[in-house]
């Protein structure tokens, strides 16, 4: 029988791969993991969903101080930025997360391997000159932004920058140009208009946040637009030149047409993420990639490679942390010979900005290619703790099967979305119909009593409207 150094190596220590090395330890095999950063955590931690949302939720004190809805509330301010501060928070933040981390895998006894790992074979990799066997091993490589052709990025120039370069921007860019109107562009976009930034969006499609809700991604761009954003949507970058601290993009309608040029002081490029698999030789084990560079799995995350498993951000579906983690631990839970179970139809989705976007399950467009579905509609505007909040924007949206009455999908946009959507995945995980929410006592009050009056409007009877 073959002897392995360990039953489990995790290569990258994202919330795939950690989560996934800290289950398996936790259920007795002996694991390492190996991860060529720094520190632990991967993009979430590092450069992605924690630092994000340091700046976010810094910039959002920010603006309620400097933008009135504070003074609106009897509280006045005169706010100063000081953004070393701010940036000095968010590097407090990351760096106790990751080292917790770290703390983690020594409590578990995970070993974290450190270097870049590739393979030489399918139970035999290599980190930092040291060769390791294991009986199962795990691809947890997650994902690296999107380069655009004639764009190119240089975070230590902070004049054309990705997510990373974006998090870390020294001062306030007066215009700064966001390629891509998805959720970082969003977000960190967001984060800028807020200190002070003119900041433009230019998105290819003809509507921001693809995947989402189509009535979600349209009230999205009204109220970004209301914030100030400026939006260029059915438009795509065509190039890009840098004099100085200056950028000048050259922009024409998607469909093809009249160019013209934008400049700006800084440019985000935010157009998407492609998965890790260079330098992992995945050629020696003869494991292939899809046509979007992704490894495909089967629902035990097998790939096609006898032993060799892969999960997060590397593997289709949404990039997400929490999507990561979940599969962390199912993997984990197959390979000590459990089952380990996600639910791939029932992940949430949230877009931290204000207000918060949010959802989960079926849009209405892709529910109504399944059959026929009974929608109800429920605005913030009408719930009584989002109005005596001052926070008017937005509704929830529950779509329910028509004959059954099953939840296929729920969507919301406010100020604590991220929040509410939790009950809506749950009650979906339990198949819940929509009498079912709308019959569930909510605390009054809440901002998710908007969930169940939108659940009480499926069956056509809200009470605040
Ligand atoms: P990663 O987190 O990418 O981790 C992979 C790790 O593997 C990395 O640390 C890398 O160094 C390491 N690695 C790669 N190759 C090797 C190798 N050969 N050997 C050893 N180590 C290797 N998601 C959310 O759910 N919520 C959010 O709010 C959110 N905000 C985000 C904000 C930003 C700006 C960005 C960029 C992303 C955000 N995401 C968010 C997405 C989230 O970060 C990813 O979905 C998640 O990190 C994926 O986890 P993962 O474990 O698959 O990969
Ligand atoms: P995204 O896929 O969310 O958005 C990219 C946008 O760029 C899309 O709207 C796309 O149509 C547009 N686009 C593509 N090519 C373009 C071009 N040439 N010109 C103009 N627009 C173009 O990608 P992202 O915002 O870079 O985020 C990457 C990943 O990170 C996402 O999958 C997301 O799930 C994850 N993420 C999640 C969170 C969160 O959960 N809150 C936050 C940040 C990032």
């Amino acid at each position: 029988m073959a002897e392995y150094d360990y039953d489990l190596l995790v290569i990258g220590a994202g919330p795939g791969g950690y989560v996934a090395a800290i289950r398996a330890a936790q259920l007795g095999l002996k694991t390492a993991c190996a991860e060529g950063r720094e520190t632990l955590g991967g993009t979430c931690l590092n450069v992605g969903c924690i630092p994000s949302k340091a700046m976010l939720h810094a910039s959002e004190y920010f603006e309620a101080a400097a933008g009135g809805a504070m003074e609106s509330m009897g509280v006045e301010v005169k706010p100063k930025l000081n953004l070393d501060t701010m940036h000095a928070q968010r590097i407090d933040a990351v760096g106790g997360l990751t080292k917790g981390i770290e703390f983690l895998f020594k409590k578990n006894k995970v070993d974290w391997l450190k270097g870049y790992a590739k393979f030489k074979d399918a139970h035999t990799v290599e980190v930092n000159g040291e060769t390791k066997t294991a009986k199962e091993v795990v691809i947890a490589t997650g994902s690296s932004v999107t380069p655009l052709p004639g764009v190119e990025i240089d975070n230590s120039k902070h004049v054309v920058v990705d997510s990373t370069g974006a998090l870390e921007l020294p001062k306030v860019p007066k215009k700064l140009v966001v390629i891509g109107g998805g959720v970082i562009g969003l977000e960190l976009g967001s984060v800028w208009r807020r200190l002070g930034a003119e900041v433009t969006v230019v998105e290819f499609l003809d509507q921001l946040l693809p995947g989402m809700d189509m009535d979600v991604r349209k009230e999205a761009a009204k109220i970004f637009k209301k914030q100030g954003m400026e939006l260029k949507l059915s438009t795509k970058v065509t190039g890009c030149t840098v004099k100085g601290k200056k950028a000048t993009l050259t922009l024409e309608p998607a469909a093809g047409g009249d160019s013209e040029t934008l400049d700006a002081d800084c440019v985000l490029v935010s157009i998407g993420r492609r998965p890790n698999t260079e330098g992992l030789r995945l050629e020696n084990i003869g494991l292939e990639t899809n046509q979007r560079g992704q490894i495909e799995v089967d629902h035990e995350f097998r790939t096609s490679v006898e032993g060799v498993r892969a999960i997060g951000d590397v593997v289709p579906g949404p990039m997400l942390a929490h999507k990561a983690e979940d599969e962390g631990i199912a993997v984990a839970e197959w390979i000590a010979g459990q089952t380990g179970i996600v639910n791939h139809d029932v992940i949430p989705g949230v877009v931290y900005t204000w207000p918060e976007i949010a959802g989960v399950g079926l849009t209405e467009e892709a529910a109504k290619e399944r059959g026929a579905v009974k929608v109800g509609k429920f605005p913030m505007m009408a719930n009584s703790r989002a109005k005596t909040n001052h926070e008017p924007d937005g509704f929830v949206k529950v779509i329910a099967d028509a004959e059954t009455d099953r939840v296929l999908g729920v969507w919301c946009i406010a100020s604590v979305a991220g929040t509410m959507i939790a009950q809506a995945a749950q009650a979906m995980e339990f198949g819940a119909t929509s009498e079912d929410i709308a019959y569930t006592c909510h605390a009054h009050p809440t901002h998710s009593e908007a969930i169940k009056e939108a659940a009480m409007g499926v069956l056509g009877k809200p009470i605040h409207m």
